[in-house]
């Protein structure tokens, strides 16, 4: 079994500059710290269907006193607190319209209250995790365990509490939650490309046969993902050069910047010069969106050096 001869992440943010001002961009992010842009609230039960949205509830005659998000769940569904954040009032009775809930007050400033609850499982002033369970979830209301048909209803206020704001100026908590987890497309692909490398000349790297992209995106479609590249090489003695570039185009597909990312460095051994080991990994966290394609070059430090098969590994959604 070849031995890896480098193992090393690297991280690209040579063109963030380049791009994150416009349209067009792409950045290169921790694992882990994707997801902040669109909100960063966690939905109470995940990814359930939505019975009456806040518009919904403020289009109704009369509009509703506590506008709020309506997620169908059954009674008895865990409830999820959307942030870290205090516990700052519980009703445990099923009386008025809101029957039992609770409210969470936000470490960001806001106030969240969580209605129709079946049962709370956390006490008043009870500091809470993001994630954590705080509740069951029910129809409770107008003094009844079925004054509804089951659901949860959330309210958002921003800043201050509801008695400061009124009630009705709650604003919609899905224009603050967390976009869903995407499932990550799996794929790897070997091709056999079994070329000597020109010493000190970029080259384009195939993936397929006359194909060379890695990844790529377009005006209407993102493109988010992480992938590594192996090589398996022989005549590596001073080693060789691997780079990823950008190519941004322009709506007629001619390319308007080209952004060459920092080159790593594979470096040989004298047993490398006898056999044909995979060299691996360079791994690239992306997202881009805008017309853009990322592709490989290599360049070799000495003669005779020769790639035979490149292995691109990505996971990545499109949105
Ligand atoms: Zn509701």
């Amino acid at each position: 079994m070849p031995q890896p001869i480098f193992s090393r992440r690297v991280m690209l943010i040579a063109a963030g500059a380049a791009f994150g001002a416009s349209a067009v961009g792409w950045d290169l992010f921790s694992p882990g710290l994707s997801a902040t842009a669109a909100g960063t609230y966690l939905r109470p039960c995940g990814s359930v269907p939505i019975s009456s949205s806040w518009q919904g509830h403020k289009n109704r005659n009369p509009p509703s006193g506590e506008p709020g998000t309506d997620y169908a769940v059954i009674t008895g569904t865990q409830i999820r607190a959307a942030a870290n954040g205090v516990i700052v009032d519980r009703k445990d009775s099923t009386t008025t319209a809101t029957g039992r809930y609770l409210a969470l007050r936000t470490d960001d400033g806001n106030y969240i209250r969580y209605l129709h609850l079946q049962s709370s499982t956390v006490p008043l002033g009870a500091r809470v995790a993001r994630g954590q369970v705080i509740a069951y979830s029910g129809a409770s209301g107008f003094g009844s365990e079925s004054g509804y048909g089951p659901h949860v209803h959330v309210s958002l206020w921003i800043g201050g509490t509801p008695l400061q704001l009124g009630f009705t100026n709650s604003v919609d908590f899905e224009n603050y939650a967390q976009p869903e987890d995407p499932v990550p497309i799996h794929q790897s692909s070997t091709y056999s490309w079994n070329a000597i490398v020109p010493v000190g000349v970029w080259t384009r790297v195939p993936v397929a046969a006359d194909l060379y992209w890695l990844a790529h995106s377009s005006a209407t479609v993102k493109e988010t993902g992480d992938l590594t590249i192996y090589f398996t090489a022989s005549g590596v003695t001073r080693g060789f050069q691997v780079r990823v570039v950008a190519e941004t185009l322009n709506a007629s597909g001619g390319v308007t910047n080209v952004a060459p990312q920092p080159a790593l460095e594979i470096h040989g051994t004298i047993a490398t010069t006898r056999n044909s080991p995979t060299y691996g990994d360079y791994s690239l966290p992306y997202s881009l969106s805008g017309p853009i394609r990322l592709f490989a070059e290599v360049r070799a430090l000495n003669g005779g050096l020769r790639i035979q098969q490149v292995t691109v590994k990505k996971n990545y959604w499109v949105s």
